[in-house]
């Protein structure tokens, strides 16, 4: 093995640059491993037989490719071996940027997906925009406000892509016309179980005066708060359907399309597929009635969401303007629901309108058409079909199932914590990442003392890992024998970092004071971008940050409690932190986060969930006890019930314990007076006030964190606890979701 990487090595260094492997740049390095990677892709790859699944989304959060697909290749210790013996080290390649085409969970999921799909020898290929610049990076002001910079991932030439030029499509919308050019990236699986492929596509002007056309792919989710940005967010989505959809027909051919292939359309943004394949049908002489009966058979649809908000809408008139005959496909349709629903006494057409009020609703037009529709955790799909889209269930209940997330193993727990990997290889007499299912017997050793010892080991080699990682990173000196306590997703008013702030000031204060003197020294660890344009979550960061640099100065509380906010949270980051964790902060207001994944990935890699009954934790509870994790707060009946009459200020004023809190908001003990009257405004006088409830389970949270660090202290009743969390984790592996996408939708006859 060892000879053919280095010969192989050799040759491509040689053809493409006319070098030694020895004499090669960190560039020209990376592209001669991508090319052999791609090589061996070619060897390898198979024929598919039967039905092809495509995934289309409009995010892929991928991180890093060269570790993942060594990784998968089972190659990745060969090649660090022949590039040392040439004065080199894989570790060179940790400061690329990651692939960042993706804000958070969802995008991360379809990342998960493609992995599982190929290393469960199933076909799926996925389709997507190759964005010029990904999410953003992140930094702090010295004021602790978060800065954003463009993601310039294309400094280092991009080693994987395979360019398709020959294979580019024209996208037409109604004031000129694109170019949509293919870059294909080969997804390994596992051993080399299949190759699939993710197609992304770029932007090209077929004239020079169409400086807009480029402007396409250029960012992942323009700013849209502006007509201009709204208009090209559109022109995106239509952008990513439309050459997709043309490449499969022209690939499959459009005669009995359905036979061959099936899409997974993941949330909203990839909808306007169905009329333009609607489009593109009637263009080959097909009549409305059979395209549409085409895409009933052909689509299935993925819910992200119960925030309203992200329930997809857009003006008729921007509609009308941009892709007039996709608009006109769309009120057909809707015309057709019309009829169908005119003698229908149970469901009336007004909740089920595709066009309302001048709207376009792309949910109902997903409903109606699709042959699926699902739900991603037990009570994001219970949520769905009481409450919002209670409609389509009445309607169809036949099309809706569950498909509880996951995440890919082989990222998430061998490639980031192998030396977890490969104690559990050893103590369930397997590779452990190829028949995650054995994990279960990790359950036989949970009072051996001497595997709850390895465990804590590992989990302290990887905490003093961390440190010095923090430390070159960021020059910050974490102690590794405090509780790590971390909460790490994007920010929003949700998912409640406030929460976790507000329940770690109620610790310094009374530390201060000389309370909590049992409790162990703890570290709250926060990382997560707020999106550009959101006001409340970038106040929050900066309230966070504030709160940490008068935390971490005050020698009072020197060595029990510490903050830190790491900047820039991506896949990478997330790869070396989670392994570290102690304690999984998920603490989202019970019934809105649909599923959660992060929860997942700290609970295989041992960090025990401090989280409220909601999204995938409620299932994290089933799998690995509920006495093994730490559940506080307002159940979701509990918060519909109270949200009639729920009062924030009066909690705020006869609870002390909460005013001393929110007052820090204020009173300029972090920061400036005032300082962050915004947040004290929205949780105490807004219209809507306190529209998460933090101040409702505050209280609650405050003593279920209190519990878990006691816990914390007793070693083997906390790795115990740990352990269960391990030895549990089997279920919520992407290739279980995969294997169950695959049965119930994509390949069912
Ligand atoms: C897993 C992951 C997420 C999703 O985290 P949640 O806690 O489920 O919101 C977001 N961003 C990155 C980089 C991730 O790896």
């Amino acid at each position: 093995m060892y000879k053919q990487f280095q010969d192989k090595l050799t040759e491509i260094a040689r053809d493409k640059y006319g070098k030694s492997i020895k004499a090669l740049d960190k560039e020209e390095l990376y592209c001669v491993l991508g090319a052999l990677v791609n090589e061996k892709c070619d060897f390898h790859r198979k024929q598919t037989c039967g039905k092809t699944a495509i995934y289309f989304s409009i995010e892929y959060l991928i991180g890093k490719l060269l570790y993942s697909n060594l990784y998968n290749m089972k190659n990745t210790d060969c090649v660090e071996k022949v590039l040392r013996d040439n004065g080199h080290s894989l570790s060179e390649f940790e400061d690329i940027d990651d692939y960042a085409f993706g804000n958070g969970g969802l995008g991360r999921l379809a990342a998960c997906f493609l992995d599982s799909a190929a290393s469960c020898e199933i076909t799926l290929d996925g389709y997507g925009i190759r964005y010029k610049k990904g999410l953003f990076r992140q930094s702090f002001a010295d004021d602790g406000s978060q800065l954003e910079e463009a993601d310039d991932w294309q400094k280092i030439s991009d080693a994987f892509a395979i360019k398709r030029e020959e294979e580019a499509v024209n996208v037409e919308f109604s004031d000129f016309t694109v170019r949509a050019v293919p870059f294909d990236y080969n997804i390994i699986g596992y051993s080399f179980k299949r190759i699939n492929t993710l197609r992304l596509y770029e932007a090209r002007k077929l004239t020079c005066d169409e400086s807009d056309a480029e402007k396409i792919y250029e960012y992942l989710y323009p700013d849209d708060s502006t007509y201009e940005g709204k208009k090209l967010r559109l022109r995106q989505q239509y952008f990513l359907v439309s050459a997709s959809l043309q490449n499969i027909i022209s690939r499959y051919g459009i005669e009995n399309l359905e036979d061959k292939i099936k899409i997974q359309l993941n949330d909203t943004h990839p909808i306007l597929a169905i009329p333009e394949l609607i489009n593109l049908c009637i263009k080959s002489n097909m009549s409305f009635d059979a395209a549409l009966e085409k895409c009933c058979k052909i689509f299935a649809y993925t819910n992200h969401t119960v925030m309203p908000e992200a329930l997809e809408e857009w003006d008729s008139s921007l509609m009308k303007e941009v892709i007039p005959q996709i608009y006109g496909i769309i009120e057909k349709i809707n015309d057709m629901l019309l009829y169908e629903l005119s003698n229908n006494k149970e469901v009336s057409f007004c909740d089920c309108a595709v066009i309302k009020d001048g709207r376009v609703k792309m949910a109902n037009l997903a409903c109606y058409v699709v042959s699926h529709i699902n739900g991603v955790a037990g009570i994001h799909t219970d949520i769905l079909k009481k409450d919002t889209l209670s409609q389509w269930y009445r309607l169809y209940p036949e099309k809706f199932s569950n498909k509880t997330n996951g995440i890919t193993q082989r990222r998430w727990l061998g490639l980031c914590n192998r030396v977890l990997a490969d104690f559990l290889s050893e103590l369930c007499g397997c590779d452990i990442v190829e028949e995650l299912e054995n994990i279960k017997r990790l359950e036989s050793f949970r009072d051996d003392s001497e595997v709850l010892k390895r465990l804590r080991e590992i989990k302290y080699q990887n905490k003093k890992d961390f440190c010095s990682y923090a430390e070159k990173a960021y020059g910050i000196n974490i102690n590794p024998d405090s509780v790590f306590v971390v909460q790490i997703k994007r920010i929003h008013e949700y998912k409640r970092q406030l929460l976790a702030i507000f329940g770690a000031v109620h610790l310094y204060l009374h530390m201060k004071k000389g309370e909590y003197a049992h409790l162990p020294e703890v570290t709250f660890i926060f990382a997560g971008k707020a999106a550009a344009g959101y006001k409340m979550a970038k106040s929050i960061i900066k309230y966070i940050n504030n709160v940490a640099t008068v935390i971490n100065n005050d020698t009072d509380t020197a060595g029990k409690i510490k903050i830190y906010f790491l900047p820039n949270y991506n896949v990478s980051l997330a790869e070396k932190l989670i392994p570290a964790a102690d304690i999984s902060l998920q603490i989202s207001q019970a019934g809105t986060e649909a599923s959660g994944t992060g929860n997942m990935k700290l609970m295989m890699n041992g960090a025990v969930t401090l989280g409220t009954y909601d999204g995938a934790n409620i299932e994290i509870c089933r799998e690995a006890g509920e006495e093994n994790n730490y559940i506080f707060g307002l159940r979701e009946n509990e918060v519909n019930s109270l949200k009639v009459n729920y009062n924030p200020k009066k909690l705020y004023e006869n609870t002390p314990v909460i005013k001393e809190a929110v007052d820090t908001l204020v009173s300029g003990k972090f920061g400036e007076r005032y300082g962050f009257m915004d947040v004290y405004e929205s949780l105490i006088n807004a219209e809507n006030p306190d529209r998460y409830m933090v101040l409702a389970d505050l209280t609650s949270f405050i003593s279920c964190l209190i519990d878990a660090l006691n816990d914390f202290k007793n070693d083997k009743y906390f790795n115990k606890k740990s352990l269960m969390n391990i030895a549990n984790s089997a279920y919520f592996s992407s290739d279980r979701t995969i294997r169950e996408y695959a049965e119930d939708i994509w390949f069912k006859e």
